[in-house]
């Protein structure tokens, strides 16, 4: 008897902000979800040694009436649903009714808010979830709440702040993906005092992400055209093959305007990426997903980050077809960089090309637009020259280096025989036969010479182009084997002494699973007792030396496949795929008409730019490079 006590308001609103208040970037977070709630389209957030002293976010939304400021500060107060029903079906950021309090309830709070046309606004400030006082004043039109002294009442919680750095760190990443996720909303974030960065409002995410991030980030993304498929429209740019992270803190993903991690996205990029990613990296991405709110669940993580869909397997293969034919869009830029013959002035090389990129850009605001925004800003008491988020910048593992987009035509150099003798292969001249060809234009490149008996050294408009001949091998060989798989099967060739290999029952269960698969690949296995397996034929192109260890290799490669992704054509890719690694190597030593159909197999591929286990099949020096190198250029 007597055990069991009500928790008083104020004890349960900092058991309610354990959840939702982790630290200064979840404060952050709440505090700009709601202004982009109340429609604001700028926002400025100030922190004070890294939101430990002081957090301060300003926008020019809705605003609220003296009642509706008090009533925000009860839990479970909100604004945005009515009925348990409107759960099932949010379109707003926020739905809890719990940010507010919350943070109050472990801070010194300040709030001021006016809606526009009103006389007067209302401030109120609370103390560790008491309300200090509350009276009219002055503020501009919006909402203005600043949270000092975080934890200061929770001495233990206060203690896990990290240093100053740290939570900046979060923070701004927290920041880039509001900003991010609206782009018409302009964002300034002020830090100890001064700017940090600014991002005007944009029309198109393409915009923001070159105000935050810079042009040099953006050559490194394919845009998504935009598409529907079964309900889900799904937009965004993503990262070019072989771009890639060894975390995953740039692979971002939104649904229905809400920063989320969701496993089926990622098992969508990967197959969607697959062979154009090397294992353990991660996929750059800004992905926007979106879809009936009634076929997505937000209210499952007290963070608001985590989603669940309704129907996992659709949103999985719409990302994934979606990722696919994006890159495979992309392979028309390295058609146009060999397809542009080769011209032997440097001088009209990348920079300008950049250049010309830039020049092309259409306009992001009308001109008239644009002086009515600029003054729009300068109503920020701060006005400074837009900066750069450097946001947990990951060495970038192994990424080719990129290209400049060169914004000619593909169709522009057949009037050009060009300088240099090009050589020219014609499309479907190819002995392979199979190769598909997508591009009917004339390819043209010059090969220049082999560099170690493996680097094809060519030269093209951008300048110097290296292709890894065994890269370059694996990619045609692995397209050839998957399109024979998907037609008549790969051809066998008979081991004249059957090999028995000894398997574990997993192993043998996923063997089992990929019967057809391998078969269709042109291994002949066959149950042999129990655990044990005879394999009679080995694809065609296959080294015989040692099959036995390549069926173990396949194996292993066949577990590491995850339950989320759809495991019939993850499985044909993952044997193609060891096949190609067992596959005889192309002679070391080409002769020139060898490498020319080479390259032009490789240029006919899908996915040229990438070996299948994702590394690049090959590589851009520029002229600009090598001018920096040679100290002609700063
Ligand atoms: P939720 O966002 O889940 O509704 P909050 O505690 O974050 O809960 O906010 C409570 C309510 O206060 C919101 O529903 C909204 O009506 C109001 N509110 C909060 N912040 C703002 C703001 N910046 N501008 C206008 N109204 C706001
Ligand atoms: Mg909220």
């Amino acid at each position: 008897m007597g055990r069991i006590v009500l928790l008083p308001d104020e004890v349960a609103s900092q058991v309610a902000a354990g959840e939702v208040v982790e630290r200064p970037a979840s404060v952050v977070k709440e505090l700009v979800e709601n202004s982009i709630d109340a429609g604001a389209s700028r926002i400025e957030v100030a922190i004070v040694r890294g939101g430990a002293t002081s957090i301060r976010v300003v926008d020019n939304g809705i605003g609220m009436d003296r009642d509706d400021a008090l009533l925000s500060l009860e839990r479970h107060a909100t604004s945005k649903i009515r009925t348990g029903h409107d759960l099932a079906r949010i379109r707003t950021l926020g739905f809890r009714g719990e940010a507010l309090p919350s943070i109050a309830s472990v801070s010194r709070f300040r709030m001021a808010t006016r809606p526009n046309g009103a006389i007067e606004g209302t401030e109120i400030t609370v103390q560790g979830g008491r309300i200090e006082s509350v009276r009219a004043s002055g503020e501009a039109p919006g909402t203005m709440v600043e949270a000092r002294s975080l934890f200061f009442n929770l001495p233990a919680r206060r203690k896990f702040l990290r240093s100053e750095n740290t939570e900046v760190s979060h923070v701004q990443h927290q920041l880039l993906l509001n900003a991010i996720g609206h782009p018409n909303v302009g964002f300034t974030f002020i830090r100890n005092h001064s700017p940090a960065f600014q991002a005007p409002p944009a029309n198109r995410l393409v915009d923001r992400i070159r105000d935050l991030r810079g042009q040099d980030f953006l050559n490194e993304l394919l845009e998504i055209e935009p598409e529907t498929e079964k309900g889900i429209r799904i937009s965004g740019l993503l990262g070019k093959a072989g771009v890639s992270r060894s975390t995953r803190s740039e692979q971002i993903i939104f649904v229905n305007g809400r920063p989320v991690e969701n496993l089926t996205v990622y098992h969508g990029l990967r197959e969607g990426y697959h062979t154009a990613l090397m294992k353990g990296q991660n996929p750059v991405t800004f992905l926007f997903l979106d879809l009936d709110p009634e076929a997505v669940d937000v209210n499952v993580h007290p963070a608001k980050r985590e989603v669940r869909f309704r129907e996992p397997d659709v949103v999985r293969d719409v990302v994934a077809r979606a990722v696919r034919k994006t890159l495979e869009g992309d392979r028309s830029r390295w058609s146009r960089t060999f397809h542009t013959p080769p011209e032997a002035k440097p001088d009209r090389a990348p920079a300008a090309s950049t250049q010309r990129l830039l020049d092309t850009t259409p306009a992001l605001i009308p001109a008239a637009e644009q002086f009515s925004l600029r003054r729009d800003w300068s109503e920020f008491p701060v006005q400074s020259a837009p900066g750069r988020i450097a946001i947990r910048l990951e060495p970038d593992g192994g990424s080719p280096s990129q290209l400049a987009a060169d914004a000619r035509p593909a169709t522009a150099e057949a009037e050009d025989p060009g300088a240099s003798r090009p050589t020219t292969v014609m499309a479907g001249s190819d002995a392979a036969g199979k190769v598909k060809r997508t591009d009917s234009a004339p390819a043209q490149f010059r090969i220049l010479g082999v560099l170690g008996k493996l680097y094809v050294l060519m030269e093209n408009n951008e300048g110097l182009v290296l292709v890894d001949q065994h890269a370059a091998h694996e990619r045609i060989l692995f397209e050839k084997m998957r399109r024979q798989m998907e037609s008549e099967g790969v051809p066998s060739q008979r081991l004249l002494i059957p090999l028995t290999i000894q398997v574990a029952p997993r192993d043998y269960d996923w063997l089992r699973m990929n019967a057809e698969t391998l078969d269709r690949m042109g291994f002949a296995l066959e149950p042999f007792g129990d655990t044990t397996l005879k394999i009679d034929g080995i694809p065609q192109f296959f080294r015989v030396d040692d099959p036995a260890s390549a069926v173990r290799h396949l194996v292993d490669e066949l577990r590491s496949m995850t339950s989320g992704t759809s495991r019939l054509r993850m499985g044909e890719d993952i044997v193609a795929r060891t096949v190609c690694h067992h596959a005889i190597k192309a002679n070391d030593d080409l002769r020139l008409p060898e490498i020319e159909q080479l390259v032009s197999d490789l240029l006919s591929c899908e996915l040229p730019y990438c070996c299948p286990h994702g590394r690049p099949t090959m590589i851009q020096i520029s002229y600009s490079e090598l001018e920096k190198k040679f100290g002609r250029k700063a």
